[in-house]
């Protein structure tokens, strides 16, 4: 940022926003456009013509020369396909630039190559691109020039949905419905909209890019594949929250005002857990421009790193051995009048109708629990959720000490009649001030925690759209909050029945409450006793995708059809196999091409060394020991390697995805494990001066 340059003056410069729409546009214009957004609807083509004249006035004022539908696949990233205003010059030879109202509204990109499980093979192989007036357009620079990005949904001839953002809409209309029914039982009737608010907390990685380009591992599948450990990793606890390093600092800076720019209020910055690892957290939105700005986050901090001679690697889990990368997203219900329904207010215990909402929300999560693990799933989020790391796959709830107190006695006695208070928080310092505690302490091992007027779902892969997750979340509630209106609804005791309910919904669904160390091995023992489901890896979670219940949840909330979900599951075996089969392949030829060739070297010179030492009258006893060693691995290796290109070679030849995918978890991965072993005990052995990679230690403290 430049010398002087405000916050103030730079946010959301390059985006089209409400304000500036109220600026510019015709007065009944702007109350169509603030009426589509806050009631649904469709804009009128008159309205989208003079719409559209506006935004490409602003976009080329700002420097833009193409224009793009920027649309979410199945790929999980973000996609865009540039058009320039450019149109046909007249007689003169003169440009006048145009961009309709169709055009803002409405694109028809070549949709053949997105993923659809299917589904375009079934329907028709036409994909339209529709905006998505709620989320503004934005200007995004890019070494192409100014690019005018509008935020749009994308879909097939027929309907379905090809993306992520179709169904994340939907389901806040669902949420949002239902919870105007909830709030209505307790006689508040003007609330007509409930919006899910959203803050997604982003973990990364940087590298140097010099280091990066040597390490093809990193280049082709995000992650380290072979690896020892550096002589120091996390265990000092000096990085988390340390003092941001120089190189680093400049690049978060940058990454900033690029965001801010971009209308992204980046909050707080911070080192992580791990060295060269950090997080950025905007302020919460509402869900899908929380979405949305979380893909301009993962961008725009890849983009910037390159600016600063870095790379950025948002994948789940880059190095063994030390902690990975995950999203927080913080999720809240917020009415149109600004309410949080989340806020427990200063006696939770007497606040009925968040009682209500929480038992609700408590039945949704346990009910629909392998559905939410499932919406956290991804390949490289496999590495975190049940490995040794956390959280755990198991979906439990933390409540915290006050709350979880609430529920017992709501539970044992039907009334919670006292509150555990926080207390004063006492320094033992004469001059620092006692403050107030909070109720609870934090729980950072919980994957689903409330914290305070918010639960957070800690599950979420780094490099995962928060879409999903967020979509299911939604659902889940709404389902909750409409079975819970279906039965009080009209009762003529609303103060008992609503008691009742909580009650029952509570003691039925308490075992999802876990407010313990979420890592420990008891607790995967005590969740097994409970019956709650632990769900090892993406392709087992995926089935559940097409259970009866599950598509009856969706159905009924029309947000996904079965031929959807059904879709969703095939991309997932898809994009697992492949993804498992570009590690595969990338390990095939690190081990052949590089790794082995230096270890034969190091072997020779050892050779030669033991022959030397003979000639000159010594046994040479240490030498060849080195040599049998650093050989015995030498031939493990070989051997893992002709295997893992045995077990590729048959993958291939499996054509259901499903089977296909399977294979790669339990016969490729297994020896991709048994290729890595030796080599990165080698690794430990061989001159430095052979070894064909740059270490851990370097990859993560020379940034
Ligand atoms: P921590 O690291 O302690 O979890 P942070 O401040 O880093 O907390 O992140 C908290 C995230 O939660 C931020 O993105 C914040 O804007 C968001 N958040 C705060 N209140 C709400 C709310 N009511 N609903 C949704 N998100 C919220
Ligand atoms: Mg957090």
């Amino acid at each position: 940022m430049n010398e002087g340059m405000h916050v103030e003056e730079i946010f959301a410069k390059n985006v089209f926003t409400l304000g500036k729409m109220k600026q510019t546009l015709p007065k009944e214009v702007y109350k169509e456009v603030k009426n589509v957004i806050d009631r649904g609807g469709e804009l009128s083509m008159t309205a989208a013509n003079v719409i559209a004249k506006v935004i490409k006035d602003w976009a080329i004022e700002n420097g833009a020369t193409h224009y793009t539908h920027w649309f979410q696949p199945l790929t999980g990233i973000t996609a865009e396909k540039h058009d320039a205003f450019v149109t046909h010059p007249d007689e003169m030879g003169n440009m006048i630039t145009e961009f309709s109202g169709k055009e803002l509204i409405k694109g028809e990109p070549d949709a053949s190559s997105f993923p659809s499980g299917g589904l375009r093979a079934t329907f028709e192989a036409r994909g339209y691109t529709v905006w998505d007036i709620t989320s503004p357009v934005f200007l995004k620079e890019a070494s192409t020039g100014k690019v005018l990005c509008i935020p749009t949904a994308f879909c097939s001839y027929t309907g379905e949905a090809l993306d992520k953002k179709t169904p994340l809409l939907r389901s806040m209309e669902a949420v949002s419905k239902q919870s105007v029914r909830l709030l209505k039982l307790f006689g508040n009737t003007s609330v007509k909209k409930v919006t899910p608010s959203v803050g997604a907390e982003q973990e990364y990685f940087l590298v140097d890019e010099t280091l990066y380009k040597q390490r093809p591992d990193l280049m082709f599948s995000g992650r380290t594949l072979f690896g020892a450990p550096a002589p120091k990793g996390q265990e000092m606890d000096d990085h988390y929250f340390g003092v941001i390093r120089e190189r680093v600092g400049a690049f978060m800076k940058d990454l900033n005002e690029e965001l801010w720019k971009l209308g992204v209020t980046a909050k707080t910055q911070h080192n992580e857990v791990a060295p060269a690892q950090h997080e950025l957290a905007p302020i919460y939105e509402t869900a899908n421009i929380a979405v949305d700005h979380n893909q301009i986050v993962m961008e725009t901090m890849k983009r910037v790193a390159i600016h600063h001679g870095m790379r950025c690697l948002l994948h789940e889990k880059p190095y063994a051995g030390v902690n990975g990368s995950g999203k927080h997203d913080n999720w809240s219900l917020t009415t149109d009048k600004g309410k949080n329904l989340l806020d427990p207010g200063l006696t939770p215990n007497e606040n009925v109708q968040f009682l209500l909402v929480l038992a609700c929300i408590l039945k949704a999560v346990d009910s629909y629990a392998p559905l939410l693990r499932q919406s956290a799933a991804d390949v490289g989020n496999d590495h975190r959720l049940g490995a040794d790391e956390a959280p755990p796959a198991i979906i439990s709830v933390f409540l915290g000490e006050q709350l979880e107190d609430v529920v017992k006695q709501l539970v044992e006695t039907g009334a919670a009649t006292s509150l555990k208070e926080g207390g004063k928080l006492e320094t033992g310092v004469s001059t620092l001030p006692d403050t107030e505690k909070d109720a609870t302490d934090r729980n950072r091992t919980s994957p689903f925690a409330f914290t305070g007027n918010k639960f957070e779902f800690r599950m979420v892969g780094s490099s995962d759209s928060i879409a999903d997750p967020n979509t299911v979340l939604n659902a889940i509630v709404a389902e909750a909050f409409c079975e819970a209106a279906d039965r009080l609804e009209g009762v003529e005791d609303f103060e008992l029945a609503v008691h009742d309910l909580i009650k029952e919904y509570m003691t039925k669904h308490q075992r999802i409450i876990f407010n313990g160390n979420g890592y420990s091995d008891e607790w995967v023992k005590e969740a097994e006793r409970r019956g709650l489901p632990n769900i090892k890896s993406t392709i087992e979670a995926a089935a559940v995708l097409t259970d009866d219940a599950t598509v009856a949840l969706f159905e009924k909330f029309g947000i996904f059809t079965r031929v959807e979900l059904a879709s969703r599951e095939e991309i997932i075996y898809e994009t697992y196999a492949k993804t498992i089969n570009i590690e595969a392949l990338t390990m095939i030829d690190m081990a052949g091409k590089q790794i082995i060739p230096a270890v034969v070297r190091y072997a020779k010179t050892l050779a030669d060394t033991v022959n030397a030492m003979k000639e000159a009258g010594f046994e040479a006893e240490t030498e060849k020991a080195l040599l049998s060693e650093t050989s015995k691995r030498l031939t493990r290796m070989k051997e893992a390697l002709d295997e893992l290109i045995r077990v590729e070679k048959e993958a291939r030849k499996i054509t259901d995805e499903k089977e296909k995918a399977f294979y790669y978890k339990d016969s490729v991965k297994p020896v991709m494990d048994d290729l890595r072993l030796p080599a990165d005990e080698l690794e430990m052995m061989v001159d430095k001066e052979l070894w064909p990679l740059p270490t851990y230690g370097e990859l993560m403290f020379e940034v």
